[in-house]
């Protein structure tokens, strides 16, 4: 498997002060299948007022974008201050729970009890009374394609039985998540305040 350039080339945009520029390769490459890959290096500050007072960071963005379109990475280069920067962790932490974690986390134990309650007397998915209850069951069905209240009782039962030793209990999780929440807000405030002032680089073709 070879990668061949397709280009290799350099860029420039102006700088900060108008006086100078910054400088860049950027580079297309395709292999045998015709999968290509972009990029840039070799990233210059070519002005010396600007290069004692500006670093150069790129501010990565994920938005949602169907995969024929690309690849859902938008990248834009700034030149930042000194004592600034966009690095400031604003990502959210993904958790890959088990069916009875999920459920666990999403429910206090009272709330599971009256669950159990609800399915027990109501018998049948379709006749439950309360909405936490239909939540549960769409949970149980995004796994197990069914929707068949004795195992989700029999399953509740045991995130009863046991919800003390999970990790991850309701007001645990909703102490987390609002913890979260001012994190990513703070760190937000702070990407967008270096941003403001930062000068954003347009690389264009020489
Ligand atoms: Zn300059």
């Amino acid at each position: 498997m070879s990668w061949d350039t397709m280009y290799d080339r350099l860029e420039q945009s102006q700088c900060a002060c108008g006086n100078g520029v910054v400088t860049r390769r950027s580079y297309s490459k395709m292999d045998d299948w015709n999968r290509t890959k972009d990029g840039y290096y070799d990233e210059k500050i070519q002005c010396e007022d600007c290069n004692s007072k500006f670093h150069i960071e790129h501010y990565i963005k994920h938005f949602f974008c169907p995969p024929w379109k690309g690849d859902g990475i938008s990248d834009t280069p700034y030149l930042v201050p000194n004592s600034k920067t966009l690095k400031h962790d604003v990502s959210q932490k993904q958790f890959n729970f088990r069916l009875e974690e999920e459920i666990v986390s999403s429910f206090n134990k009272n709330t599971l009890e009256t669950i159990v309650d609800d399915m027990t007397t109501s018998k049948y998915s379709t006749r439950l009374k309360l909405t936490d209850s239909e939540k549960v069951v769409d949970l149980y069905f995004r796994q197990h394609k069914k929707r068949s209240l004795p195992n989700i009782i029999k399953l509740l039962q045991q995130c009863v039985y046991n919800y003390n030793s999970y990790e991850w209990g309701f007001t645990t999780m909703q102490k987390y998540r609002h913890k979260e929440q001012l994190r990513i807000e703070t760190n937000s405030k702070k990407i967008n305040d270096s941003i403001s002032q930062s000068f954003e680089l347009e690389f264009k073709v020489e």
